[in-house]
Parts: structure tokens; C-alpha cells; sequence
């Protein structure tokens, strides 16, 4: 057991630090004001850097390397904002692990090149309004008609929504209840048939575009099926590292919290001294980083697992839970060390609370993580329907 980053990983974790702090800082509270999704100028930026496509393999136009350097590049901007983390968290561990793990051939040579060039970002579409922590309750129904399939349904709060030029879209293709009816088609936009919802407004995150997707009838190539009926399993393996990439969004937001209340604490002066003089703050400063190391070190296990081709349930569950956890209660306590000027939009800090409290439902609720959790210590599945 080694818990130090190679010289490699270190070097390109700073690249990315510093590609953030110069290109991404100056930008982020303009996102957040105005509610803007990131533009192609940046895009092309993530690609001259290899962000884009990080464990793709080259054949495709990826860089060929590992689910560990998307975690890392993910922290770094997280770090800075969870938006500008998006396009490597989309393209690195988004759905497109699906096609990449098991897709065919002819959709492995149609999507990945087109994902790593920044011409397409595919996002995904689980959710249903009756259908969110219950996801084998959806019934999104795909129908086969020749050698199309006719899907009808609706899929609610799809991160990308709209801006996104493909959706992974779990579907239901045959009259079977729960898991075993399911299987997932790419649904590309502009499809007949294929509308969006309104945009959602959500409390943070924003410039992260998200909607309804709205299925009417829409004809979709047989080919485009990626997993059929009974690979439910499949779909929940490569989502497994997904929530690996959730996880980092938590851990990127909540080092960025401490930094910034590392540096106030020195910064700020009451009763005549520097307010990191006060032991008060010291304790919240320790248990921030405390908490930080922590989640970090449960992250960086899950994906060395995953990279090792043994992902565990287990350990990306405990790896989502805390770290999901933890930024709400970092970015609250980075509040408080900044007193009112934590609470104003002024600062950073209530952008970064905001933005945290999103990941703990998406991907799986941290309730859902901790039945995993329970369910792999007992050796056991609970029904949650009886
Ligand atoms: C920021 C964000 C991004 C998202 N992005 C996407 C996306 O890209 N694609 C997509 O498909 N979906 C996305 N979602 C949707 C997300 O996956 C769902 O919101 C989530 O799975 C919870 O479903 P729900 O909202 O219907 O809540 P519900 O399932 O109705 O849960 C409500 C509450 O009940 C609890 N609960 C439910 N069942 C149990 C149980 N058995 N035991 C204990 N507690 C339980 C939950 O933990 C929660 O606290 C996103 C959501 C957010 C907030």
C-alpha cells in the first residue's frame, strides 16, 4: 500500500490546478450569476490539454489512461467549480463508460471519437418522475417495430438536458417488472419524437443545464441499443464508477472551501489578531481538513479498484456517502469561519454550499448508499418493496 501519487500524477495534477486557477477562476461567479453553461471557447482549451476522454482508449481519440486521472483532474477543478469538472467527469466516467465497456463496435467507432473531440457530450437519463431512489419502477417503455424500437416516456432531472447532443436512456423493452425488462438505447437529439421539459432551477450548480427528456412515439435504430433486456447489472457496474466521479465533485468543492477558509482565517482580524489565532477556528479548520483527508482517501481506494478491474459496491458506496456528507458539512462550517461575509455573495463560500448540497441526492441518495453499505456487511439484499 502506497498513498503517494507518482511523479506523473503529480505533475498533472498541477497542470490542471494550474490551467483552474489562471483559466476557470475568473469565470465561475459570472456562471453562477447568470446561469451559464460552459462554452466551446473553454471546451477546446480541456481538449489541448487531454482533459477530454482521459481513460478512453487512443483508438477512439482518447488519451488511454485511467478512471485515478479523471478522479484527479475532476478534484482540481471541482476544486474551483463543479461546473468547469463536468466535460472531464461526462467524457471520463459519464455514460459513456456504457458504450465504452459494452457497447458494440459500430457504436464504439460512432460515439467515443466523437465524445473525445468535444463534438458530443452523451449524458444520462435514469430518473423518472415515479421513478427516482425506485429506478427498476421505470417505464420508459421501448417497443420493437422492424428494425427501430418506439420508445415513450419521460425521464426528469437529466444533468445536460438540452445542451447535451446524446442520452444514455434507461428503458424498459419488455412487460417484465423491475430489473430484468431493463436495458439502455442511445437517444441522439433531434430525433422525432425527442423533446426537452423546461429548464429546471435548481438551488446551486447552476450553468449545469438540466431537464425532462420526452419521449412521443420516437423511433430509435435497433443499433443504438447498448444493453439489452437483463443487463440491468451492467448498467449499475459502469454507474458504479459515476458515483465515483460524484464523490470527487463533493471532495473538489469541500478542499476548495478549506482553502479558502485557510486563507481568511490568516487574513481576518478581530480582538486585534488574526482569527486563526482562536482556537474555535483552529478546531473547525482541523475538522474540515480531517474530513477532506478522509473522503479522499476512501475515493482514491474505489478507483484504484475500479482501475484494477475489481470495482466493489462496497467501497465506492462508502466513498459517495461520506464524501457527499462531508462537503455539506465543510462548506457549513467554511461559512462560519467567514461569518457574514461567507453568507454574502460577495465570496465564494455560499456558492460552494450550495453546489454541494446537489450531490447527495444525484446519483443515488445517500440513504440508497448506506442500504448498499448495510447490504454488503450482512451479506444480504433487502427489498425495500416488502
Ligand atoms: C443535481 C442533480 C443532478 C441529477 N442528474 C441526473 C441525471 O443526470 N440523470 C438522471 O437520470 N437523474 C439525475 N438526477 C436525479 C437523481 O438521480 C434523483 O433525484 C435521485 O435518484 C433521487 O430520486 P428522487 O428525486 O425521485 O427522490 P426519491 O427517490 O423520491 O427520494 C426522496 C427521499 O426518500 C428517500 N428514500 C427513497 N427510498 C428510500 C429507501 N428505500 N430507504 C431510505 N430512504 C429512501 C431518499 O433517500 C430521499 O431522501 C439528478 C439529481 C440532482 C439533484
Amino acid at each position: 500500500m502506497d498513498f503517494r501519487l507518482t511523479e506523473e500524477q503529480k505533475l498533472f495534477k498541477q497542470m490542471v490546478r494550474n490551467f483552474a486557477e489562471k483559466e476557470i477562476r475568473p469565470l465561475v461567479a459570472g456562471w453562477d450569476e447568470n446561469d451559464e453553461p460552459l462554452n466551446d471557447e473553454i471546451l477546446q482549451k480541456y481538449i489541448k490539454l487531454g482533459l477530454i476522454g482521459i481513460p478512453l482508449p487512443e483508438e477512439y481519440g482518447g488519451q488511454g489512461q485511467t478512471i485515478f486521472e479523471v478522479i484527479l483532474a475532476v478534484e482540481e477543478l471541482a476544486r474551483v467549480s463543479p461546473l468547469a469538472a463536468t466535460p472531464v467527469f461526462e467524457s471520463g466516467v459519464g455514460p459513456v463508460q456504457v458504450i465504452n465497456r459494452f457497447g458494440t463496435e459500430d457504436q464504439k467507432r460512432r460515439y467515443l471519437p466523437r465524445v473525445c473531440s468535444g463534438e458530443l457530450m452523451i449524458c444520462i437519463g435514469m430518473t423518472e418522475p415515479d421513478a427516482g431512489s425506485a429506478l427498476t419502477d421505470l417505464t420508459t417503455r421501448a417497443v420493437p417495430d422492424g428494425d427501430h424500437y418506439v420508445v415513450n416516456g419521460r425521464k426528469r432531472f437529466v444533468s445536460g438536458g438540452g445542451h447535451a447532443g446524446a442520452y444514455l436512456v434507461y428503458v424498459r423493452l419488455s412487460e417484465e417488472k423491475g430489473p430484468m425488462g431493463i436495458g439502455a438505447l442511445i437517444i441522439e437529439k433531434g430525433t422525432p419524437g425527442f423533446t426537452f421539459g423546461k429548464r429546471e432551477r435548481f438551488m446551486g450548480l447552476r450553468g449545469m443545464p438540466s431537464s425532462d427528456l420526452i419521449f412521443d412515439n420516437c423511433r430509435v435504430p435497433k443499433e443504438n441499443l447498448v444493453v439489452g433486456k437483463g443487463g440491468f447489472g451492467k448498467l449499475m457496474l459502469a454507474f458504479d464508477v459515476e458515483r465515483l466521479g460524484n464523490a470527487t465533485m463533493s471532495l473538489g468543492i469541500a478542499q476548495g472551501a478549506l482553502e479558502e477558509s485557510l486563507k481568511y482565517s490568516r487574513e481576518r482580524k478581530q480582538f486585534g489578531k488574526e482569527i486563526c489565532e482562536f482556537q474555535a477556528v483552529q478546531l473547525m479548520l482541523a475538522d474540515m481538513a480531517m474530513k477532506v483527508e478522509a473522503a479522499r482517501l476512501l475515493i482514491y481506494r474505489a478507483a484504484t479498484e475500479a482501475d484494477r478491474g475489481v470495482p466493489s459496491v462496497l467501497h465506492t458506496s462508502m466513498a459517495k456517502c461520506f464524501a457527499n456528507e462531508m462537503a455539506k458539512e465543510v462548506t457549513d462550517l467554511a461559512l462560519q469561519i467567514h461569518g457574514g461575509y461567507g453568507y454574502s455573495t460577495e465570496y465564494p463560500i455560499e456558492r460552494m454550499l450550495r453546489d454541494s448540497r446537489g450531490w447527495p441526492v444525484a446519483g443515488g441518495t445517500v440513504q440508497i448508499q448506506r442500504i448498499n453499505i448495510a447490504s454488503a456487511l450482512l451479506g444480504r439484499r433487502f427489498d425495500q418493496r416488502r
